[in-house]
């Protein structure tokens, strides 16, 4: 019984969460926003590849 109050609660947690990310995706942290294509670099202009920050950082 624990565990299917569990799975419930888990499933509602999903829920939830692509409510949130259908209703404000600029809203969520910046792990789980998908990697917007054309994305450029603030600093140099190129373009980014995922989340992770760009090689000049800490170089420019
Ligand atoms: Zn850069």
């Amino acid at each position: 019984m624990l565990v299917k109050v569990i799975i419930v609660f888990l499933c509602f947690m999903v829920l939830v969460a692509l409510i949130g990310r259908a209703l404000f995706p600029s809203a969520l942290p910046r792990i789980m926003q998908p990697p917007k294509p054309g994305a450029k670099c603030k600093r140099c202009g190129r373009p980014q590849i995922g989340t992770k920050p760009c090689d000049c950082r800490g170089r420019a």
